[in-house]
């Protein structure tokens, strides 16, 4: 028999999540971040569920390679844009859009319009503006002059129309309070800026649940699409569906008298005499190491604690009051049952992280319906 851990991951949910962010605003061109192996979920295991999406945001010119083979024949814009000329060829080759962020990749454009054929896919360029978060991104101040010539560009080269794009950096304020006037000032620097006919880009999952009214035209939801929050409202609250969930057995059952410890640097100790069940998860499976004792973990159905320090390949629950708890007990790590979010905030992360650490070795299974 194989090791009891696996990954279950729900295309339909990844449509349900999709369908939801519609509906705050029928009129959004829904371009989902599948960037990072559409967060660990596996990007071929997902796409059924990303039909509905109007285009498709990525990184990695590899994965965007791999969608054109698997059939995605509409737009996928790389999001670090291209990183070379070779990158140039080939994302023209694909049929890419890109984003474009500093004069070094304007020029690398201006290169590819010089010896340019017709019979070549023309590509919409996003060019990224930086309006405070001072990552990537043109200045406000230098903006207006690399607008002009985009703009000039793309009408010569009879290109799609470009699109002036940004990243909001407070969306996701654990205050409401605090997130909306930082995203508002954010739109209105890039509308200010924006030609009439060009299109928009601002929200990422946060921006679409938080400030919709600030979105834009196009908007990039990631996480929100996998079931798991940017913040501050849980992911039920937004009303969206897990995609993923991880799970494995109990493969042991330890009884333990008062003071006894558990696991490495025995940081557990027992204060009643207890019952622990040894789950077949550790860290080499991409569950967090640095999670503490009492983060959940729902054996048989219950919520129990984690008790003792996570192992490469095990870890450690007190299962005193769950009595029906045995060997071979199915438990949830996190999914349907157990927000990944809240796993999260336990070990002091985000859900992103876990998910996307999903490890290779755990064999991940398509649930259908
Ligand atoms: C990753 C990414 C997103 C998606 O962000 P979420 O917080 O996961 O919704 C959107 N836009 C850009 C530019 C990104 O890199």
């Amino acid at each position: 028999m194989p090791r009891p851990i696996r990954a279950l991951v729900k295309p339909s949910a990844i449509d349900y999540n999709l369908q939801r962010i519609r509906a705050i605003n029928p009129a959004w061109h829904c371009m989902p971040v599948v960037k990072a192996h559409a967060y660990g979920h596996g990007l071929e295991r997902l796409l059924s569920g990303l039909q509905s999406a109007d285009s498709l945001a990525i990184l990695e010119i590899e994965g965007a390679a791999a969608l054109r083979k698997l059939g995605w024949s509409k737009p996928i814009v790389l999001l670090e844009g291209c990183f070379d000329s070779a990158d140039v060829e080939q994302a023209v080759a694909l049929g890419l859009d890109w984003v474009v962020h500093d004069h070094a990749h304007l020029q690398a454009v201006v290169d590819l319009a010089d010896r340019w054929l017709d019979t070549q896919h023309a590509p919409r360029i996003f060019l990224k503006l930086n309006t405070g978060m001072n990552r990537l991104g043109f200045t406000v101040d230098t903006a207006p002059a690399v607008i002009e010539q985009l703009d000039a560009l793309a009408r010569q080269m009879e290109w799609p129309v470009p699109v002036l794009m940004t990243h909001f950096a407070n969306a996701d304020a654990q205050q409401l309070v605090n997130a909306r006037p930082s995203a508002q000032a954010q739109f209105e620097a890039l509308m200010a800026l924006k030609p009439a006919h060009w299109f928009s880009s601002l929200a990422n999952s946060a921006g679409v649940l938080n400030c919709p009214e600030w979105a834009g035209d196009i908007v990039r939801p990631g996480i929100a699409i996998y079931g798991a929050t940017p913040g501050p409202k849980t992911a039920l609250e937004y009303g969206l569906k897990p995609a993923m969930s991880l799970r494995s057995q109990v493969i042991a059952i330890q009884t333990v008298a008062v003071g006894e410890r558990v696991g490495y640097g025995s940081r557990w100790q027992a204060t009643r005499s207890s019952r622990i069940g040894v789950v077949a998860c550790g860290y080499a499976d991409g569950y967090p190491r640095h999670a503490p004792d009492g983060t959940p973990v729902v054996a048989a159905g219950q919520r129990v604690p984690l008790a003792g320090r996570v192992s490469m390949d095990m870890l450690t629950i007190d299962i005193t009051d769950a009595p029906q708890v045995q060997l071979g007990s199915d438990v949830e790590l996190w999914g349907e049952a157990l927000s990944i979010d809240e796993v999260a905030e336990h070990a002091g992360t985000i859900g992103y992280e876990l998910m996307c650490a999903l490890a290779p070795r755990v064999p991940v299974t398509v649930v259908e319906g």
